[in-house]
């Protein structure tokens, strides 16, 4: 991966979660955001995917945006890069693999009789139905390697008492725009650390990241410059690190064009001209 030095002598990154921040929530389009996407490509700057989505779903989308840099899926459990032939392969993984959190899961549905559909439990045709995804989307988006998306069809009262289960076996679940997620504990924000680490940049990149969910929290407090994207489907994230937090007006890819217009006219985003 190609990094460019700022007018300011660091290196900047892009880092965004997909759905409801690049990607609209209910048509996956990223077409709002094309304007800031095409000139952070014409500035050398690179674009890191960290999402809830699946290695196949990520790589899809890293060719319809035509990149090839390296990506975090699955909420952080596994970090991948993309080979010269253009597959992703896996780099590293920080959490458990996804049998380990289903058999988790199965104990607490038995022992206690909770009522909630997880990925394993639904056809590719009941996930395209309850995400919009086209089926073959669905496929994709099933084969998980690290984590469950969940439903939650129980009560407020006893999602508290599954979540602190979760706690108690090890794991940990966070709430995305859609779903509820369980894997190993790791976070977008920790994976983000690891690539920064391998690209011997940890302490040189100027990271602005993009999320509109609890789970881009950690995501968000580990950047430099915070993005939040305006959601309807969940509180305003309380963000607290970042010296500089922005919140959009516009939800979506819209909010995102809308923010990286106004960083990519600052300093810390110019690169030298190719
Ligand atoms: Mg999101």
């Amino acid at each position: 991966m190609t990094k460019k030095r700022s007018l300011l002598g660091h290196y900047p990154l892009v880092v965004t979660d997909l759905d409801g921040t690049l990607l609209d929530r209910e048509s996956y389009s990223f077409a709002a955001a094309l304007p800031a996407l095409e000139e952070l490509q014409r500035r050398g700057i690179p674009l890191i995917l960290n999402s809830s989505k699946t290695a196949t779903e990520m790589l899809e989308l890293q060719r319809a945006l035509g990149i090839q840099t390296p990506f975090i899926a699955e909420n952080g459990a596994g970090l991948y890069r993309v080979t010269a032939t253009g597959d992703s392969q896996l780099w590293h993984s920080f959490a458990a693999q996804r049998e380990v959190v289903l058999g988790h899961l199965c104990e607490l549905r038995d022992e206690h009789q909770y009522r909630f559909r997880g990925f394993a439990d639904m056809s590719p045709v009941e996930i395209s139905a309850c995400t919009g995804l086209t089926p073959a989307q669905a496929v994709a988006a099933a084969a998980r390697a690290f984590s469950e998306p969940l439903q939650w069809q129980d009560t407020a009262e006893r999602l508290h008492l599954f979540m602190q289960q979760i706690t108690d076996a090890g794991l940990y679940a966070v709430q995305g725009g859609r779903f509820l997620t369980v894997t190993g504990p790791c976070n977008k924000g920790a994976a983000l650390k690891a690539l920064l680490q391998e690209l011997g940049v940890l302490d040189s990149a100027y990271v602005v990241a993009l999320g509109d969910s609890p789970n881009d929290i950690e995501l968000l407090q580990s950047a430099d410059v915070a993005v939040v994207i305006r959601s309807v489907h969940s509180e305003p994230l309380q963000v607290e690190g970042p010296a500089r937090v922005i919140r959009s007006q516009a939800e979506g890819p819209s909010g995102w064009q809308e923010v990286m217009q106004t960083l990519l006219a600052e300093p810390a985003l110019q690169t030298e001209r190719l």
